[in-house]
């Protein structure tokens, strides 16, 4: 699957995953309201989304 970069969080994540341009899933939600991915984390990483777990100063203190 295409990967992409997130430029919040700089997790990367499934392009095909979130439904913003370089948003994770996780960012997008927080940011914008769109659908909560149901993360499940294997290896440190969400096996849906790919995404790591960071999170951005600014979307941590929301
Ligand atoms: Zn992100
Ligand atoms: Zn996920």
């Amino acid at each position: 699957m295409e990967l992409e970069k997130c430029s919040e969080c700089g997790s990367e994540y499934y392009k095909a995953s979130s439904k913003m341009m370089s948003l994770c899933p996780e960012c997008a939600s927080i940011l914008y309201g769109y659908e909560k991915c149901e993360h499940v984390f294997k290896d440190g990483r969400c096996i849906k989304c790919y995404w790591d777990g960071s999170k951005s100063r600014y979307t941590e203190s929301l």
